[in-house]
């Protein structure tokens, strides 16, 4: 399969390429080429088949032969080594938990599939690749597990110091190996602009191969797919008409679905749920796209004023607003709807939604009750601990903490401290 990029199709690149160059030079996103249709008879007895079939059939045509199939088989399996459990929670409403990965977040599939890959294309070079990475809290914590061990891989992690959960940070600071933790004495913003200076760094280009593993990359993009098939395979007996309702930031994962349904998947609707930042549900209203500034909210992971994946929902709707609405929905919805849907789902339901769970909740009460044929699947992304100091008191003594997680607390914390400069991080990097 190759892919091109959205500035520039003509500009075509072999899965390879786009995996290990993450943007293309001119900065598009990267999109495959053709979308493949998935067999009929599979999809229609996916119940026979086994999790890691489903996601090898689903995600091979997109890798093409640049990985064998032994090897592709390899890196699903250190991929979905966790289960995808549906919970029903009220009538219709059905949530998809995402949160038994190793660090409790859905981000856990897309970074240890995207290492399995990368790790397999490095494995015969003689120079490591160093993956440097901003995180803000969750996806650090992903990519540091998801990479963990991989040879021929080197992971530099920058977050800002005291502005993590003190979980978030044993998850980055705690591995070693070949996982480093810079703790920035700045911002996240700090991060990113020192991240993005490496990247244009010529001298550092020289010295060393320098990756992202960012959100937009195909490798962390694609296998999202796999929850909406494994969804269905669970779902399809007694509710064949399905919709999702995604709790959105990038829209990466809301669009990996979106590409499960043009393979063939069949989807009734897809709603984007999005915390107050709203571009989205506005441009959905209008058809204008203006992005404001990132405002903070209990679903920080969502606090996204420009999704980057949004021109890749666009390019699979032939930017066609009309047909892209006959699809999809979206609503937006404030903290304090937020917080008042967590303690109302415990109360009428006992069951415990994040903040993120809970926007994607939202939005599946606001489309059921005028389809009534449908019922609705949300994507629940996070585990509540993640969240607990933020949840409603009644609720927090009920939040558990997952026995591995545990674990981390009892570990000692490793970072290198740096001041929140440019030319810090890259004195530090020459020295490796
Ligand atoms: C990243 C994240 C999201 C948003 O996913 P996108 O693919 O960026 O839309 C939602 N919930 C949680 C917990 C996340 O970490």
């Amino acid at each position: 399969m190759q892919y091109f990029s959205l500035q520039n199709h003509q500009h075509r690149v072999s899965f390879e390429t786009a995996v290990v160059e993450g943007l293309a030079p001119d900065k598009g996103l990267y999109f495959p080429e053709r979308i493949p249709v998935a067999d009929s008879n599979f999809l229609q007895s996916l119940h026979e088949y086994s999790d890691h079939e489903i996601a090898y059939r689903v995600i091979s045509p997109f890798v093409g032969e640049e990985i064998g199939e032994a090897d592709l088989r390899n890196i699903i399996a250190g991929t979905l080594h966790f289960p995808f459990p549906i919970q029903k929670v009220s009538d219709r409403s059905y949530a998809l938990e995402l949160f038994h990965g190793p660090t409790l977040a859905f981000k856990d599939v897309g970074a240890r599939f995207m290492a399995g890959c990368l790790g397999h294309f490095r494995k015969n070079k003689s120079q490591p690749v160093t993956v440097l990475v901003a995180t803000s809290g969750d996806t650090g914590g992903a990519v540091a597990s998801g990479f963990h061990h991989v040879p021929g891989v080197q992971v530099v992690i920058l977050y800002p110091s005291g502005k993590v959960s003190t979980l978030q940070e044993k998850q980055l600071t705690t591995l070693n190996g070949n996982i480093t933790a810079l703790e920035i004495q700045g911002s996240f913003d700090d991060c990113q602009r020192m991240v993005k200076a490496a990247f244009l760094d010529k001298e550092l280009q020289a010295h060393m191969s320098l990756t992202s593993a960012n959100s937009i990359n195909v490798a962390r993009w694609l296998p999202q797919m796999f929850y909406y098939f494994l969804a269905y395979k669970q779902m399809k007996a007694a509710h064949p008409k399905l919709a999702f309702s995604v709790p959105s930031g990038n829209f990466g994962n809301i669009c990996a679905g979106m590409m499960a349904a043009a393979m063939g998947l069949p989807v009734a609707h897809f709603i984007a749920a999005t915390n107050v930042n709203d571009t989205v549900p506005r441009f959905m209203e209008s058809g204008q796209y203006t992005p404001g500034k990132a405002v903070p909210t209990l679903s920080n992971a969502m606090d996204v004023a420009d999704p980057s994946n949004f021109v890749r929902v666009l390019q699979l709707f032939g930017n066609n607003l009309p047909s892209l609405r006959e699809k999809c929905s979206s609503y937006s919805f404030t903290d304090s709807q937020t917080v008042a849907t967590m303690r109302q789902v415990w109360k009428d339901y006992h069951y415990i939604l994040d903040p993120h769970g809970a926007v994607g909740y939202l939005g599946l009460q606001q489309y059921l009750p005028e389809h009534p044929e449908v019922s609705g699947v949300f994507l629940e992304t996070a585990h509540p601990v993640k969240f607990e100091d933020t949840a409603p008191e009644e609720i927090r003594d009920y939040i558990s903490i997952p026995e591995r997680v545990r674990a981390l607390y009892s570990k000692e914390k490793k970072s290198v401290l740096l001041p929140p400069e440019e030319s810090a991080l890259k004195a530090w990097l020459l020295q490796q």
